[in-house]
Parts: C-alpha cells; structure tokens; sequence
C-alpha cells in the first residue's frame, strides 16, 4: 500500500526544492499522497496541486505554525483547511511580519557582535520565503563566517547563542481555533520527550485534533506511546518525514518515514 507524507518543507520555507520538484520527486518516491508543511505559510499549495494534476499524487494543504505554549514554542501542523480561508491568510501574513521583524533584530544582534552581515543580504537569500534562521546561516557561510550551516547554528543561531531571539509565537489556542473554523484539523508536531502527560491533554482539551506519531526523531517506542495516546483521546494520527532535502539521509526518508492512509480517511475525502 503506497503511504503519505504529511511533513515536507519546501523553498517558500526553508527547504532546498520548489512544490513542483517536491511533487516529482514523491512521485518517483512512489508516495500516494503529501502535504507540504512549510513554517508558517501555504505558498506552495496551490504550485503543488497543479504540480500533482498529471500525477496520481493526492495533495493535502499544510501548515507548520510557531505557536506558543505554556510559554514555550511549540509547532502545531495544519492540514486539510481552505487555503483561501480569512482566518488562515491572516495567521500566515501576521507570521511572515513578525519572522522578518525578528530576523532584523537577530541581524542587529550578530553585527553587535562585529559579525559581517545585513539584512537586505538575508532577505535575498530567503526571495519570496518566509524568513528563518536557515536563511541567516547561509548568509553567514556566504560572508566566510561560518563554514556550514551547522557551525552557524551551535556558533550563534541556536536557541541558547548570541545570535538567537524568539519569534513572536502565535498563541496555540487562536491556531487551533482558526484551523477549525477554516475546515481544517491540528496535530502536534514532533512531540518527541517534549511534553509531559498533563501538557498533552491540556492541547486536546484545547481542541487540538491529531498528534504526530511517526516522525524522524522518534522512536519505535515512542510512535507506540503517541499511537496509543491518540487512540485513547481519538486523536487523528499523523506523520512524515520532515524533509528539507538538504541531506542524504533525508532523500533516504522521504518515502520511507511515512504514515498508511487508513490513518487519515478523513482528510483525503
Ligand atoms: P526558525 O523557525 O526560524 O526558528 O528556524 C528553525 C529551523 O532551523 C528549523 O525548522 C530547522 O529547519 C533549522 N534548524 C534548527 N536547528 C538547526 C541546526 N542545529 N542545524 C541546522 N538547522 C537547524
Ligand atoms: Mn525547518
Ligand atoms: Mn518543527
Ligand atoms: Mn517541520
């Protein structure tokens, strides 16, 4: 039975592919359905739909959103809403300012530091993408201060470095909401060891609709853990591979960390 890949991020985020390469390469991949996730917008659905016209590759619309949690950031995936939505055009518009405010700040903060870099060279690495911390890295190795993407990470973007500010997050409750009102459900990204048993059913008493249970970072233990938890709160169960496609390992996944589509019927009708 051919799966389906609810996690994949493409260039109008911080992946390396376009929606269109994305939906050839699931096809050869032998996928039967996607959705593409990108950090908080849904630029790409409507270039991947008509990418997966000629194809038997069902397309999902999909969302991951930088929310915020119990103070903490947490990332709520979107699936299966109306793209053309109010409430979901507010949400990735309102995340696109605050990512680009928080990217001028972050840029302040490593030239502060007498780092070589500046902000309009940031926002033409990113185009027309919503700006994220993978886009400053590359302009970090672009300017010879880093030599990868990883030393500019745990040198200075990662949460705890000199380069780092949060993002302003979006409460969850008002992205749980939305979703629901735009046709759509939410699922917990990755929740790895991330939250205790309390915080998992304070998000479904929130309404949230669906976890994450197959993903790269878990393990067998854990899909069983979330398998099982979504069974007993009735939880739609999701997954992929959160491909970026910038390493090996990764094309590996793509294809392979994916979710049977008995799992969500509802989202495919
Ligand atoms: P942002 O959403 O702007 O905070 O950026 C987070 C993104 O940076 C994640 O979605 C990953 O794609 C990427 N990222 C996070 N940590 C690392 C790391 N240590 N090395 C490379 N990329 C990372
Ligand atoms: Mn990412
Ligand atoms: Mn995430
Ligand atoms: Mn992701």
């Amino acid at each position: 039975m051919n799966k389906i890949d609810l996690h994949i991020h493409t260039t109008c985020s911080d992946g390396r592919f376009t929606p269109t390469e994305i939906i050839n390469l699931c096809v050869s991949k032998g996928l039967a359905g996607i959705a593409i996730t990108d950090h908080d917008n849904f630029d790409g659905f409507q270039e991947a739909v008509e990418a997966a016209k000629s194809t038997s590759l069902s397309v999902i619309s999909g969302m991951e959103v930088t929310s915020l949690f119990n103070q903490r950031e947490i990332h709520l995936l979107a699936y299966g809403f109306d793209v053309n939505h109010e409430y979901m055009k507010k949400i990735s518009s309102r995340q696109r300012k605050v990512r680009e405010k928080r990217a001028e700040k972050m840029v302040t903060q490593l030239t502060g530091l007498g780092i070589d870099i500046t902000i309009n060279q940031v926002k033409d690495i990113a185009g027309s993408a919503v700006i994220s911390r993978p886009h400053i890295a590359t302009a970090l190795k672009k300017n010879g201060v880093v030599r990868s993407h990883n030393e500019a990470f745990y040198k200075y973007l990662a949460d705890d470095k000199p380069g780092f500010i949060k993002t302003d997050q979006i409460d969850f409750n008002l992205v749980i909401n939305a979703v629901r009102a735009a046709g759509g459900i939410t699922s917990l990204a990755h929740p790895g060891n991330f939250y205790s048993d309390e915080e998992l059913l304070m998000l479904v008493d929130a309404g949230m609709d669906g976890i994450e249970v197959i993903h790269p970072i878990h393990t067998y233990a854990l899909q069983r853990k979330y398998e099982r938890f979504a069974d007993q709160y009735g939880l739609v169960k999701t997954g992929g591979s959160d491909f970026h496609g910038k390493t090996k390992l990764e094309q590996f996944r793509l294809g392979t960390v994916a979710i049977n589509p008995a799992w969500i019927k509802s989202l495919l009708n």
